[in-house]
């Protein structure tokens, strides 16, 4: 009779158990975004990300289906700084009424200089700390979107949060014996702003600060002067771009192919970029090992 009760008991246990924890129906506007809330989430969220893997962020141009997809989310993550120009219309369009996390709220920006006009560097995630802003966001979004999950949440983010703490120590250090003169690369366009700035070291671009922007026949003359003058040996491609003008001014100058950068989207899942952690950990140590 005893063993009866304790497996009724233990059967409500579970019942009433699953009947509280919820699964929130997450939308991120790329797939970056994406990892990070599925990291900060665990098993209290189903997530999907209009910008796929080796997806452009910039130029992404959303169907009806994602417009519909959109409408039903419980939370839709966007990294804001104006990453995403087409989202705004998309999420009005839709008619969401979800809660809407804004990953970069908070970071510290700098602005650059796209011809002669100052503007906001989206690039945040980046620079690992700034990557353990955008989790705190999402963990804070994912919480009020699901209160009654606020240990579990607490607990996954707290520790995904501290893994991106430590990563930022890894590669201040990884970079902190290349000299100075060693310390800059070429790519495609202007997305390691805050990873420069994180980690002192330097990169030139063809493109501006969107993958939109394109090089006139005098910037990419001067820019092969400036590679040449300062003894760049690295190009880099990048995942999400065609990497032919990138390519052309490397042969220009002689620099040598380093392989590819993952700076603004995740490789497929057997990649070696599949999560922002191994993008992120593959662009340093990709960077690095060019500058020995
Ligand atoms: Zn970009």
């Amino acid at each position: 009779m005893k063993r009866v009760a304790l497996l009724i008991a233990i059967t409500a246990g579970i019942v009433s158990q699953s009947a509280l924890a919820k699964t929130l129906n997450v939308m991120t506007s790329f797939s970056i975004l994406g990892d990070i809330t599925q990291q900060v989430g665990g098993d209290h969220v189903k997530v999907t990300s209009l910008v796929g893997p080796d997806g452009d962020p910039h130029t992404f141009e959303p169907s009806p289906q994602d417009s519909a997809a959109l409408s039903k989310a419980d939370v839709v993550v966007v990294n804001g700084l104006e990453l995403e120009g087409w989202l705004d219309r998309l999420i009005k369009a839709s008619g969401f009424k979800g809660t809407l996390i804004v990953a970069s709220d908070g970071v510290k920006t700098h602005s650059m200089d796209e011809d002669g006009k100052l503007v906001v560097d989206p690039h945040a995630w980046n620079s690992a700390a700034n990557g353990a802003v955008y989790a705190k966001n999402i963990m804070d979004g994912l919480i009020k979107s699901d209160p009654q999950d606020k240990t579990a949440l607490t607990e996954s983010g707290e520790r995904y949060i501290a893994q991106l703490n430590q990563l930022d120590g890894w590669a201040k250090k990884r970079f902190s014996d290349i000299p100075t003169e060693k310390r800059t690369v070429l790519s495609s366009h202007d997305a390691f702003g805050y990873f420069s700035n994180q980690y002192h070291v330097h990169f030139l671009a063809p493109q501006g600060l969107s993958s939109e922007s394109e090089a006139s026949a005098a910037d990419v003359a001067a820019l092969i002067e400036q590679i040449k003058a300062q003894h760049v040996h690295t190009w880099f491609m990048e995942n999400q771009l065609d990497p032919r003008l990138v390519k052309q001014i490397a042969q220009a100058t002689g620099a040598k192919a380093g392989g590819e950068l993952y700076p603004e989207s995740l490789s497929g899942k057997d990649g070696p970029a599949a999560t922002y952690v191994q993008a992120f950990k593959h662009n340093v140590n990709v960077i690095a090992d060019s500058m020995k």
